[in-house]
Order: C-alpha cells, then sequence, then structure tokens
C-alpha cells in the first residue's frame, strides 16, 4: 500500500483544525482501501491552543504526526520542516484554513500515481476573498520577478500540491537557509499537472500574512532568484560615462567653430560625470563578481535526475 503525508502548516489555526480533519478525514477515507493516510502538523511556534488541539488529535485519530517549532518561523520553514519528516511515497502540503479544498486532493493523487505527472498543484483562477491592494501588489511582484529571473513562475500556483517521493528529494537538495517555495517548485523543474481552484473565503480566524512578511517574502524572491540588481551600477555606470563623452564632444565641437567660446561648464560637467560613471562601473564590476559568490554559495545542485536506467549514480 502507498503512502501519503499531507503536511498542514499552522500558525493560530485553532479556530478551524477540527473542521480541517473532519474535512480530510471525510475526503481520505474512501481512498484508504489504497493509501495509507498521515496528517502532519506543523506547528509554527502558535501561541493559542493550536498545539493542543493537535495533540488532542493525535490521542484521538490514527495516523497523525506533528512537528512544533520554538517560535514563528513562518511559512516556509513549516513547509520545509514537513517535507523533511514526511517518509512517504506521496508528500503534499495544504493550508489550514480551508482556502484550498480537500475535495481536489483524490485527483492530485490519482495525477501523480496513475497519470505519469511528478507534481499535481493547485492554481488559483481568481483571487477572491483577498484585498485590492494585495492582490495588485502581488501580480506586480511576479510580472517583475518573471521579467528579470532566469525561472518562471506561474503567479496563481498555490503551495497546495501532491508531490512524488523524487521531487520532495530534489526540493530537499537545496540547501539554501532563505527559501522562496514557489522559486523553489518552478526551479526544480518535473512534470507538472495544474488543477485551477477556486480561492474560497478562510473557514475561521484570520490571515497570518502582514504586509511586512508579504514584503520579506517579495524581497527574499527577487534576491533568490535573481542577482539583477547587482548589476544597477554597472549599467548606470556605463550610461553615465557615455554620457560625459557626449558632452566633451559637444565642448570640443563648439570650442573649433569660428566663434569660439569654450564652454568650461561642459567640460567640468563631462568631468564629474565620467567620474561618477567610472566608479559606478567599479562597483558594479564588483557586483557582478559578488553575484557569482552569491549563486555559488547557495550550493544548488547543478541539476537534478527525474528518471534513470543507470543503478550506480
Ligand atoms: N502559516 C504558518 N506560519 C506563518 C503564517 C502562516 O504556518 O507564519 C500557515 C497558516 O496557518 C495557514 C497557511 O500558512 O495554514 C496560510 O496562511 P494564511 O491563510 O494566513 O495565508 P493567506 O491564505 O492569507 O495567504
Ligand atoms: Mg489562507
Amino acid at each position: 500500500m502507498k503512502s501519503v503525508t499531507l503536511i498542514i502548516p499552522c500558525y493560530n489555526e485553532a479556530e478551524v483544525l477540527s473542521l480541517l480533519l473532519k474535512e480530510l478525514s471525510r475526503v481520505t477515507l474512501p481512498l484508504s482501501s489504497q493509501y495509507r493516510f498521515t496528517f502532519l502538523f506543523v506547528d509554527d511556534g502558535s501561541t493559542d491552543a493550536t498545539l493542543d488541539i493537535i495533540k488532542s488529535f493525535v490521542e484521538r485519530v490514527k495516523g497523525i504526526q506533528y512537528v512544533s517549532f520554538s517560535r514563528n518561523f513562518g511559512k516556509e520553514a513549516a513547509m520545509l520542516a514537513g517535507m523533511k519528516y514526511a517518509d512517504s511515497d506521496f508528500v503534499g502540503i495544504i493550508d489550514a484554513d480551508l482556502q484550498h479544498s480537500p475535495d481536489l486532493i483524490p485527483e492530485m493523487l490519482e495525477a501523480v500515481d496513475h497519470e505519469g505527472y511528478d507534481v499535481a498543484a493547485a492554481c488559483r483562477t481568481d483571487r477572491a476573498g483577498e484585498s485590492k491592494l494585495k492582490s495588485m501588489l502581488s501580480s506586480q511582484f511576479y510580472k517583475v520577478i518573471n521579467r528579470i529571473s532566469e525561472i518562471k513562475i506561474n503567479d496563481n500556483a498555490q503551495d497546495f500540491r501532491i508531490m512524488r517521493r523524487k521531487v520532495v528529494e530534489a526540493i530537499l537538495s537545496m540547501p539554501e537557509t532563505i527559501r522562496f517555495s514557489k522559486g523553489i517548485f518552478s526551479w526544480v523543474g518535473f512534470r507538472v499537472k495544474w488543477f485551477p481552484h477556486e480561492n474560497r473565503e478562510r473557514a475561521a480566524g484570520e490571515t497570518k500574512w502582514s504586509i511586512k512578511k508579504l514584503a520579506k517574502y517579495a524581497i527574499d524572491g527577487i534576491l533568490g532568484y535573481t542577482s539583477s540588481p547587482l548589476r544597477i551600477p554597472l549599467y548606470l555606470g556605463i550610461i553615465f560615462c557615455v554620457l560625459s563623452c557626449v558632452l566633451a564632444l559637444y565642448g570640443f565641437i563648439r570650442f573649433c567653430m569660428p566663434s569660439a567660446d569654450f564652454p568650461m561648464y561642459a567640460l567640468l560637467l563631462a568631468a564629474i560625470l565620467f567620474m561618477g560613471g567610472l566608479i559606478l562601473c567599479c562597483i558594479g564590476l564588483i557586483g557582478e563578481y559578488m553575484a557569482r559568490v552569491y549563486t555559488e554559495s547557495k550550493h544548488r545542485p547543478p541539476f537534478i535526475v527525474s528518471e534513470t536506467n543507470i543503478d550506480n549514480k
């Protein structure tokens, strides 16, 4: 019998956990002849009764595991811990607040188990139940990141997904500490089947993502997946140098004209611009080297094998 672990990151979700467990049990019960399900609750340093409720589940229900953090580390860390602790054939991630419909789980499992996909992931079809400002900011964020970074992130992709073991291993092989799952999920590749999914209102409680947390998430995403910002001084430096040459040329032409009046200001400006440009170029050059050190220091695996018929790796 194949095993499935569903990871549930929880941060102050006491109000919704019982309902969630009921829903998950309802959906997974009909599949229990084919799969052995484990619900792995990751308590991300909740300050309410979340942990007590999870412990009460452990006593009452079979197949419940939990990991509890010493403090709030964020959803990224919770998902990572879940993946490290799960040792099943299939690993899924689902939010605690029932915004991710558990009814998709059977179809997702079908896709990864029988249809040859490695990942079954939900993508939202709308952004209902989200503030206008949040959807505007987040769509701008994905536009920017997709333009300047090498990987393409589906901006409707959700963390709600079921993955084969090998995908989880690939994700775990990325040792970086500042993690941006949306980037990591698309960076590792594999065959993904997308499941359109309507955004639903939270069953209870309120969102745990403050604007500050979201801003940090966005910066982690951009800096983690592209080093283009390090190139800004280089480009600015080149522009300034070119400008200074144009100005110097202008001064020279004026000087050569019959009514020769040498525009001192042009020369002065040209000199200042040139020096500024030179300095920026130097900083940019250092940035280029730093970008390489930065990329290397992440120790990402250079490639990930999906399948092979060679035994000795
Ligand atoms: N979450 C977490 N740690 C955090 C913030 C959120 O584990 O620091 C969990 C939260 O309990 C929920 C999921 O991540 O299960 C999604 O969070 P939320 O619903 O608040 O985000 P939203 O749906 O508003 O984007
Ligand atoms: Mg939510």
